[in-house]
């Protein structure tokens, strides 16, 4: 099997304000959502709005 693409950053849209940004593995951050549920997210760099990533 050949890798054809590794370590390419992914896009996703801020929904506050529209940027559309780039993000590697090392821009997500864990934040805990509850009791026992972690999430990840990226800072969007325009208006710091927490986004959620797979
Ligand atoms: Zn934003």
């Amino acid at each position: 099997m050949k890798i054809i693409r590794k370590g390419n950053p992914k896009q996703i849209e801020c929904s506050k304000c529209g940027s559309v940004l780039e993000y590697e593995v090392k821009d997500i951050h864990k934040q805990q959502v509850n009791m026992n549920k972690y999430c990840n997210y990226v800072t969007c760099p325009v208006c710091e709005n927490e986004i959620k990533v797979d």
